[in-house]
């Protein structure tokens, strides 16, 4: 089978672009997902911290309107001391002033309690504030870039795509059939490079008589060990940079 291997090469090319592209394309969505979430709980942090606030306030309130009724129980019993006829009487009076002015001191203790935790919560609030609005900027031109690289690539496929268009009806149908069916087969990488004398897909050696024929690039040779198509090329493929031994 005769074989125009610049064609060949260049669909590879190509549809590992496309690839890239399309992991690309696939993976912004999530990206900004993720960047929405972190949006919402700086959004959240603020929501519940004041949330805390009008809690504590709701507290405040209640504990007020209760010293209030026991301040007016406090003038009732106060009346009642002219009005008594017995001393037994007096006495329990003056108990029940007691008790009730004690409750009071309790509970507007509680108050003040509630408003030294009210700074705290108003500090908390500032605190969530000041980070929402540092962070949301930042997180919001996180997003800006992101929709960018998602429009740049969504037009870097739409061009690949072209390209692919164009060059697909120039390769022979059968060499065409062939390159797709190992692109499918062999993890979307059809073609491997001879360099050396090295598939470097698979590292295999490629035996002599064959390097001859890889050489005039006009024959399809399948690699012996993973069945791509070889090609001879002069310059030698980027190698991942392996670990230097110890
Ligand atoms: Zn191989």
């Amino acid at each position: 089978m005769d074989i125009d291997f610049d064609l060949i090469i260049e669909l590879q090319r190509l549809d590992t672009e496309l690839h890239n592209a399309s992991l690309v394309l696939e993976g912004i969505p999530r990206l900004v997902q993720d960047v929405d979430k972190r949006i919402q709980a700086t959004t959240k942090l603020v929501g519940d911290a004041k949330d805390k606030m009008a809690h504590n306030q709701k507290n405040r309130r209640d504990l007020e309107n209760e010293v209030k009724d026991l301040k007016v129980g406090i003038g009732k019993y106060k009346r009642q001391l002219n009005e008594v006829k017995s001393n037994k009487e007096y006495t329990a009076l003056l108990h029940e002033i007691e008790e009730t002015q004690h409750k009071i001191d309790t509970i507007e203790e509680a108050i003040i309690a509630e408003m030294l935790a009210a700074d705290d919560v108003e500090e908390e609030i500032k605190a969530a504030l000041h980070k929402q609005s540092t962070e949301e900027d930042l997180l919001k031109k996180e997003k800006l870039v992101l929709d960018e690289k998602m429009k740049e690539t969504e037009a870097r496929f739409a061009a690949l795509t072209k390209e692919r268009e164009a060059l697909v009806p120039r390769i022979p149908r059968e060499q065409l059939k062939l390159y797709e069916a190992l692109f499918q087969k062999k993890g979307g990488t059809a073609l491997s490079p001879v360099t050396g004398d090295f598939c470097a897909m698979c590292h295999m050696r490629v035996r002599p008589q064959m390097l001859n024929e890889l050489r005039d690039r006009t024959t399809v040779i399948l690699c012996e060990n993973c069945g791509r198509i070889l090609y001879w090329t002069t310059k030698p493929e980027p190698v991942k940079a392996e670990t230097p031994a110890e």
